[in-house]
């Protein structure tokens, strides 16, 4: 396979929680592909209320739902995440220890040592019918969401995880910060598996030049 369809972790949903996702993989080093089937990222923010003011995100008293969608794309640009639009994911194959074999409804095969699904759950995948739930990726619903732990937000399958609304654990609350935060902690999770010989320790944006030299804000 190309090395341009292989990738560390492949996330399925370019919604505000995909993207963010892609931001704390990006701070462990793991590159990530986004596979979206609407033609742009964003998930209910852009389809649902591009225009509308949100007044929930901490720090922005009130901010626009594409213009943080446009500040998480930004925000992500220094990791270089692949994204593949106008696709949707039809079917996750376990690989022989090499993780996760990915195919979409166009044929396309893509290869990750782990999938995290932020599928959501708002937006129903165009015109595929079959093979395109999380059922028919092995993956148990209840209620139409996919049951975590709210520790890794693995799901039943080792090395599938589910962030955002499509994830499911006592708690839950069906909201962007909450998408956040499970974002954060499913790549530490991630990056024990993807590279388990890393230091673990937490490192703060501000103070950190190994993370800021990733974000290109340092020499
Ligand atoms: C009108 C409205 C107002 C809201 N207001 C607020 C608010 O004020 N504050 C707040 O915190 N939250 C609010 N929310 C909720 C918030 O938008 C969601 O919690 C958030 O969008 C969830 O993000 P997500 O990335 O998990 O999922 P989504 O945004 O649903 O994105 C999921 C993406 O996955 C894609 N996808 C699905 N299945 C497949 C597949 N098989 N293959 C490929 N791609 C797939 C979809 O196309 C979609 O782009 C609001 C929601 C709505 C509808």
């Amino acid at each position: 396979m190309s090395a341009d369809r292989q990738t560390d972790v492949l996330i399925i949903g370019a919604g505000p929680v995909g993207l963010f996702a892609a931001f704390e993989l990006g701070l462990f080093n793991m590159s990530c592909r986004l596979i979206d089937c609407l033609d742009r990222a964003g998930g209910q923010c852009t389809a649902f209320y591009a225009d509308k003011p949100i007044y929930d995100v901490p720090g922005h008293p009130s901010i626009q739902a594409q213009e943080l969608v446009n500040r998480l794309l930004l925000q992500i640009a220094p990791f270089k995440p692949q994204f593949s639009f106008d696709r949707t994911v039809a079917g996750i194959r376990r690989l022989e220890d090499r993780g996760f074999e990915v195919s979409t409804d166009r044929g396309e095969l893509f290869e990750a040592r782990l999938v995290v699904v932020a599928s959501g759950g708002a937006i129903q995948p165009k015109g595929v019918a079959k093979g395109a739930s999380p059922t028919e990726w092995g993956l148990e619903l209840c209620d139409g969401v996919i049951s975590v732990d709210a520790e890794k937000f693995e799901t039943a399958v080792p090395g599938i995880f589910a962030i955002g609304d499509i994830a499911s654990y006592p708690g839950k609350l069906r909201l962007l910060l909450s998408g956040f935060h499970e974002a954060a902690l499913m790549a530490q999770a991630a990056r024990r598996i993807v590279n388990p010989n890393q230091r673990l320790s937490v490192q703060y944006t501000t103070t950190s030049t190994s993370l800021q030299r990733k974000l290109g804000v340092a020499d």
